[in-house]
């Protein structure tokens, strides 16, 4: 370390101590010293945010920081701090309007820092149809759809990946996600839609279930960032109830299959799978841990929902159809229940995550409202690569479905604490009760118990 170091080092560590003593006057002086000398110096930009923090400044706090992240965009501690510092003082960062004019609802709505990503997610259904039925699933569930269905071509996904590119070159650069209500391994040109998206500098990340056979040696070496595999059990009889016409066999094969792949091609993608969680299947869970952890794989579980929007909605107004019966018994919270209870928690005040930060895109082109609807009323209308991003963007706020859904309870807003201890109540209940009728013949898995707790 040479003078000049030590002596910056002192300076910061001094500024430090300031701001701790809330002094921002005598802070911002030392602070500005560093900057003279090194006018890059990443934490003498976020202390500047502090500083102006101190003062009450929130939108000049947040232009430090988001200088201090461009400095040092690796420094993940700097980065997580700030979206905390956003959540706290309820802003979005500053590629994303504060605010937005709600046509539909009647008023102007505040937005937020996004739950998903701090970045664009464009969803871009590379195909919409599956081979599964899951009956949680709209693609399970919802025959009455009259939506087209269909793989994208290539030309098509080369189009919007060069709009996208343009409309953004102002922005952090957005994420690509290939999936929505369709399995994207099914559209044999994905490894080049993956490569195609990477070479113009996106991050992809693709969903599969998995159950079916392919090579997967070319989507593993076109390297999406992340790839999920999503499922539901670990033995047939379980897994066959929820992802009706999978192969679980099929699907552990290929898991493996994936991690040989990896191995042999020493791509960088990050595979992990995300368990739905329901009542029928609390006790496949550890075993598709660990299955994961032997596979260098990650594990996420999560609740399992019922979709598509159209029919929470729908369930909110009569009873649940017959057919779904089977499969509502099965989740840890009833949708109607769950829309009812972030409905008691609703900020009118505030946009929908759905909507501002994400773009869906099916696979003719065609734009949906948001990536909770399915059914053909509720799509935009238009074809993505004839509108610019911000019309995109209004036609959204214009949209009747919108007011029903404030209606109903259900836009994706921050989770409020007493919104998730209430969930976690409600899925410790349903724990307890699934244990309490499976007593002397299974012992819940030790994860289960932690996540009921967590
Ligand atoms: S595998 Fe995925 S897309 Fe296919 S039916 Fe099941 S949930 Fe829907
Ligand atoms: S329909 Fe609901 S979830 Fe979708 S964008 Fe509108 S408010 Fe958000």
């Amino acid at each position: 370390m040479n003078m000049d170091d030590a002596t910056l080092d002192q300076w910061m560590l001094e500024a430090a101590q300031l701001v701790k003593d809330r002094n921002a006057d005598a802070a911002e002086l030392v602070y500005r010293r560093v900057l003279g000398v090194r006018p890059e110096h990443p934490v003498a930009h976020y202390q500047m945010g502090l500083v102006a923090f101190l003062r009450g400044d929130l939108h000049g706090a947040r232009r430090w920081f988001e200088r201090a992240i461009a400095l040092a965009p690796g420094n993940d501690f700097l980065r997580n701090n700030y979206h905390t510092w956003l959540r706290h003082v309820r802003l979005p960062p500053t590629w994303i309007a504060d605010t937005a004019e709600d046509l539909v609802n009647g008023r102007t709505v505040r937005r937020f820092m996004p739950a998903e990503s701090d970045r664009h997610i464009f969803i871009i259904e590379v195909a919409g149809t599956c081979h599964l039925r899951c009956p949680s699933c709209p693609v399970g569930n919802f025959d009455q759809a009259d939506r087209p269905k269909g793989l994208m071509r290539v030309e098509l996904f080369r189009n919007i990946i060069d709009k996208i590119s343009a409309e953004t070159a102002a922005i952090p650069k957005p994420m690509i996600w290939l999936f929505n209500w369709g399995e994207p391994v099914l559209n044999p040109a994905l490894p080049e839609m993956i490569r195609i998206a990477r070479g113009a500098g996106f991050e992809v990340m693709i969903s599969s279930s998995l159950s079916l056979k392919r090579d997967w040696d070319p989507i593993v070496a076109a390297e999406p960032e992340q790839f999920k595999i999503s499922l539901s059990g670990f033995s047939q009889a379980v897994y066959g109830q929820s992802h009706v016409k999978g192969d679980i066999e099929l699907v552990k094969e290929n898991m493996r299959l994936l991690r040989q792949s990896i191995d042999r091609t020493g791509s960088r993608t990050r595979v992990w799978a995300g368990f739905h969680l329901y009542r029928h299947n609390l006790a496949d869970h550890d075993r598709m841990a660990t299955y994961c952890a032997e596979l260098g794989f990650g594990f996420t579980a999560v609740p399992a929902a019922y979709q598509p929007l159209e029919s929470v909605i729908q369930m909110m107004r009569h009873e649940v159809e017959g057919r779904d019966h089977d499969i509502v018994s099965k989740l840890l919270v009833h949708p109607v229940e769950f829309a009812r209870l972030r409905g008691q928690f609703l900020d009118p005040e505030l946009d929908c995550e759905l909507r501002f930060n994400m773009t869906n895109i099916n696979h003719d082109g065609s734009v949906a409202l948001c990536c909770a609807v399915y059914d053909t009323r509720n799509m935009l209308g238009v074809s993505f690569l004839d509108r610019s991003f911000d019309e995109i963007c209004n036609l959204k706020y214009q949209h009747d479905f919108c007011r029903e859904c404030y209606e109903s309870g259900s836009p994706c807003q921050p989770t409020h604490p007493e919104l998730r201890s209430a969930l976690s109540e409600r899925i410790s209940t349903a724990i307890d009760e699934t244990q309490n009728a499976e007593k002397g013949s299974t012992e819940l898995p030790l994860k289960i118990r932690e996540i009921r707790r967590g």
